[in-house]
């Protein structure tokens, strides 16, 4: 049976692995995984000759993706023993004093991300390469290059190997999240696998928009460079300008270092960041050779993982929502509990294949688990407390609500509902079109379209301008008076001034979303210009790619969008962008960065003039950049600027070329 068991966890792991490091899509919790892992390590030592070097317990990270240059590691990139309690800390101390009976510990924290090594040649950074498998990494130099804390030169001119952790704060990711939500796209788990996913693009624009930041904690042959200790490593890379995370600490003894465990997992919600644990390394850099290493982890160094917050509760039904794409997805209805400080009563529960990997059956006994700022999620089911009123759930074959058969694409473990005309997919895209993003009609929220398509008022996105003509229906209904009703149509009536972009946006197209609007809008100035674009139009334009150029067309290509927009022509919105023609220009389409104090603009008014004659303006400079304009006391930007070759401007000939234009 353990032999077996042996069999199956390495299978389980084998494929955690691939959707955790392969497709940055993770289906089950770290601390789920982690405990998965544990099981196998003690059943592999008490059962010797089951040993596999390819088992799980062997290997570090996963597979090379396709599409990056393969770069093998000069040494190895391992990862880091486990540790889960103060007895695991304690057992690791006494391994390490048996060999260096004084060791002190640099303790720190321990960064949820992606692993990376940079190299730099006489200064300048040459590149970058993720862990990989440990031997083998890929190339990503351009996409860290878009980092704007990694720098690019430093001081130290001859060459260096240094290795950290790149990370998306907190802040991104829910702002990223937002945004693949409003734009109908798979929201990342969390903040490691958007970092992850967003390193690993083939087109560094996209690492560039997704804001990531990197902290480094090592430092390659750092004896031979003067260093004695781990923290004076640091040290050396700050003051080459590297970013170190200075919360740290040199530990005299596992009890101190216990003592700062116990502060931070006080502390670590209100990091900026997420951190999965703490890292103890013996500070004293020439016993690390003795200490030694296991073929995947040095065994000087341990990382506590903090466990998460975890509360055992039932779960009372499984509830199916169908999103504005008709993508459907089961929700765990749960008695409400408190964990991580809020109360939850619902989950998601993912797909179809997750509450079956879990085998989550309703009234079942369930482990809830919230992180941070993550979203809550359904840990795993407890068999030994379930009851007769235990049900095995039976994932629905047609849609809740429109009763279409639901739809399986391959390569994708969601269903779908793909009736367009789906009430659940109709009213999701009332409420998207009634948001404050889109139309802002702000008397208009979730709870009421919701109560309105029930009542039959509205069956359509244009129903919302035939409110007006509903008056007394809506009087009748509980809550809604003379006033209430009356603020309610004139919000509407407002909306319909709203610009054309936020019409683009509210029609809820298929990654099209805010940025993309604006840009679309922009371009065509006209929703009839846009809907009869072409292919070669659409691609034509910077920052519009491939796929959301055919997802432009598939969503014109259906005659009742098409009469969705003409009727909402016909009820008064507007089709047209007011802005000005843009005049052809040395900046239209050009990529620009402001810096220095301008004298003769503010700053806001550069950019202004500067989208208005086609110019994106960017806050960083990098190769992509085509201009920087500067005016007084410009620093580190122009500098780079100069080094990178890129052209040039002071405040002055922006001023009169601007002037020129204008006169033209
Ligand atoms: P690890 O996360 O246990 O620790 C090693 C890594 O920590 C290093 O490689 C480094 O990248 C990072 N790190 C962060 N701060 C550091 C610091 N200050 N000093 C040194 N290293 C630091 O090991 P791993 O091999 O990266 O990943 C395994 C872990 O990944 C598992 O324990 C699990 O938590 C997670 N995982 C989850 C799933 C899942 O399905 N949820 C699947 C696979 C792996």
């Amino acid at each position: 049976m353990s032999r077996e068991r042996i069999l199956e966890l390495r299978k389980i792991l084998k494929q955690l692995s691939k959707e955790y490091y392969e497709l940055d899509a993770p289906t089950v919790s770290d601390q789920e995984y982690d405990r998965y892992m544990q099981e196998l390590i003690a059943l592999e030592e008490e059962y010797p000759d089951m040993d596999d070097p390819s088992s799980p317990t062997k290997k570090v990270g996963g597979e090379v993706l396709e599409g990056f240059e393969k770069v093998a590691h000069k040494t190895r990139m391992i990862s880091l023993a486990n540790a889960f309690n103060y007895d695991d800390l304690k057992a690791f101390d006494e391994r390490v004093r048996k060999i260096v009976p004084d060791a002190t510990y640099q303790v720190e924290l321990k960064m949820d991300g992606l692993a990376m090594s940079l190299h730099y040649e006489k200064g300048i950074l040459k590149q970058a390469v993720t862990r990989g498998d440990g031997n083998v990494g890929e190339d990503v130099t351009s996409n860290v290059k878009t980092i704007q804390s990694v720098p690019l030169k430093i001081p130290y001119e001859g060459d260096l190997e240094i290795r950290g952790e790149v990370i998306m704060s907190k802040a991104v990711f829910h702002e990223l999240n937002e945004q693949r939500r409003l734009q109908g796209e798979d929201e990342f788990a969390n903040p490691r696998n958007a970092a992850a996913g967003s390193i690993r693009q083939l087109d560094s624009s996209v690492a560039k928009k997704r804001k990531l930041d990197a902290y480094w904690y090592f430092l390659m042959d750092a004896s031979a460079l003067g260093c004695h200790t781990q923290s004076e490593a640091l040290t050396f890379l700050d003051e080459n300008h590297i970013k170190t995370n200075p919360i740290r600490r040199v530990c005299q003894n596992i009890d101190e270092a216990w003592s700062f465990i116990l502060e931070m997992t006080q502390k670590r919600n209100d990091l900026p960041y997420e951190i999965d644990g703490m890292v103890l390394k013996v500070n004293e850099l020439d016993t690390w050779n003795e200490i030694g290493e296991t073929v995947k982890t040095p065994k000087w160094a341990i990382a506590y993982k903090f466990p998460a917050e975890e509360v055992i509760t039932r779960l009372k039904d499984i509830k199916i929502t169908v999103g504005r794409t008709g993508k459907i997805t089961p929700n765990a209805v749960l008695e409400p509990v408190r964990v991580a400080g809020s109360l939850v009563s619902a989950a998601t529960l993912h797909n179809e294949d997750m509450i079956a990997l879990k085998d989550i059956r309703v009234n079942d006994f369930v482990v809830i688990r919230k992180a941070g700022d993550i979203i809550p999620e359904v840990v795993r089911s407890l068999p030994e407390r379930r009851d007769k009123e235990s049900k095995t759930y039976v994932f629905p074959k047609i849609c809740p609500v429109c009763a279409s058969p639901l739809v399986r694409y391959p390569d994708e473990a969601a269903h779908y509902c793909i009736n367009q005309d789906c009430p659940a997919r109709v009213s999701e895209s009332i409420i998207h079109f009634a948001s404050r993003e889109a139309m802002d009609i702000d008397t208009l929220g979730a709870k009421r379209v919701e109560l309105f398509c029930e009542k039959s008022l509205l069956n359509t996105v244009e129903d919302i301008y035939h409110l007006k003509d509903k008056k007394e229906e809506l009087l009748k209904l509980e809550g809604f008076k003379e006033k209430s009703v009356e603020k309610l149509l004139e919000a509407i009536e407002n909306s319909k001034k709203k610009p054309l972009e936020d019409l683009i946006f509210g029609l809820g197209i298929r990654q099209v979303g805010k940025k993309a609007a604006k840009i679309l809008a922009k371009r065509f100035k006209n929703m009839f210009a846009l809907m009869n674009a072409t292919y070669e139009e659409l691609t034509s334009i910077k920052d519009i790619g491939e796929i959301t150029a055919v997802s432009i067309m598939d969503y014109f290509h259906l005659d009742s969008n098409r009469e969705l927009v003409m009727h909402l022509k016909e009820l008064g919105c507007r089709m047209d962008s007011d802005e000005e023609e843009i005049k052809e220009s040395l900046f239209t389409d050009k990529t620009v960065v402001l810096t220095g104090s301008l004298q003769l603009f503010t700053r806001d008014e550069a950019k202004k003039l500067l989208e208005g004659l086609g110019a994106n303006v960017a806050g960083s400079v990098s190769k992509k950049t085509d201009l920087v304009i500067y005016g007084e006391n410009a620093g580190s930007k122009l500098e780079k600027a100069l080094q990178l070759n890129v052209a040039v401007m002071d405040e002055e000939t922006f001023m009169s070329e601007v002037n020129r234009i204008e006169n033209q």
